[in-house]
């Protein structure tokens, strides 16, 4: 089969191939598939959010030609946000913290976003923290729009409208389960929500082992773009109003450890060189693959490629010096998982 011929690059968000898990999967009953979201136009899950935010403006009138979109975010919704913003005529305005990677601010800067770093690792009540600092950004600036990832109905929506039935449809209406990890939660719950309202669909969310959404105490962790930090100095918790917390049938928590050792094992044996929030999917889908049958297939959404790790979960040296390899130099990609 050919494939598709777009009229424009936002065709080229959505409608991403289900890839089977082979080797990893091995010994284990049920069908794994990986939603291979990284093959979206600007590289992740995260384009159908910034699409769909930034459609839905345009629809309300919040934002109108010559106006800014405007986000707090280190990661990939800024990429998606500059991307849809610079195809349709937008400036983009993007607040980083300033711990984040080189290479993702210069991501933003060649999409032609104007980045604002703010110091990382503030409380939420900070004024320079990166969502208030985004949020007084968008009041002060004429135009300016907040696309607020965190809040904004949109982003779940672009998942019960896209990722949903392109999950039922390639499955055949015969997905059963469907893993994902929880940043704003708006991919688990628009996904889980709308394959629920078609049929039996287990939802498990993953997060890292000791981060707040699943129970942890909320202490540093090093898988990149999910879970909840809990900032020493920080009350209060809210969750994010993107998640809807009665979607997920249950939460499983993976450590960092099996994260980095997951990575690897995609990398070197299905050959999928993914980000870290696709590794702890996985490794949450193989331990609940264990009790599930033949019957069962599971759909695990892997948001992003591992090329913006390359100096982390799939370097030796950072990974040593975190105590995550085993004795044996260069062994660390051969260990079982768990
Ligand atoms: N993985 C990656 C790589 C991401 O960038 C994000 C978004 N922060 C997520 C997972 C979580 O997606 P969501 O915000 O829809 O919960």
């Amino acid at each position: 089969m050919s494939g598709a011929v777009h009229e424009s690059v936002l065709d080229a968000i959505g409608a991403t191939p289900l890839i089977r898990l082979r080797r990893l999967a091995d010994g284990l009953a049920p069908r794994i598939y990986l939603k291979a979201e990284w093959q979206n136009a600007g590289g992740s899950v995260k384009d159908r959010a910034a699409l769909a935010m930034v459609r839905a403006a345009e629809r309300s009138g919040a934002l109108a030609a010559g106006g800014v979109i405007v986000e707090g975010t280190s990661g990939n919704t800024g990429i998606g946000l500059a991307l849809v913003g610079g195809v349709l005529g937008y400036r983009t305005v993007i607040v980083v913290p300033d711990t984040t990677a080189a290479e993702k601010i210069a991501a933003l800067r060649a999409y032609g976003a104007e980045v604002v770093p703010t110091p990382g690792g503030l409380t939420r009540e900070d004024p320079r923290h990166v969502t208030n600092l985004a949020a007084r950004i968008a009041a002060e600036t004429p135009g300016g729009w907040l696309a607020d990832q965190y809040g904004n109905p949109a982003n779940p929506q672009a998942h019960r409208d896209t990722t949903a039935p392109e999950i039922w449809e390639q499955t055949g209406g015969a997905v059963t389960c469907l893993v994902a990890g929880i940043g704003t939660g708006g991919t688990i719950s628009g996904t889980g929500a709308a394959l629920k309202e078609r049929g039996p669909v287990r939802v498990v969310g993953v997060d890292p082992e000791t981060s707040a959404y699943g129970g942890g105490d909320g202490s540093p962790y090093y898988v990149e773009a999910i879970g909840h930090y809990r900032h020493p100095d920080t009350v209060d918790d809210p969750w994010p109003a993107n998640w809807d917390r009665a979607v997920a049938d249950e939460i499983v928590r993976v450590d960092d450890r099996t994260t980095m050792l997951t990575a690897r094992r995609l990398a070197r044996e299905e050959g999928l060189l993914l980000g870290g929030s696709s590794a702890t999917a996985v490794a949450g889908a193989l331990r609940v693959a264990r009790d599930l049958g033949p019957d069962d297939v599971v759909v695990v959404i892997a948001p992003d490629s591992g090329r913006a790790y390359l100096s982390k979960y799939y370097d030796d040296g950072w990974l040593g010096r975190l105590g995550f390899t085993d004795e044996e130099p260069g062994s660390v990609g051969v260990l079982a998982v768990d």
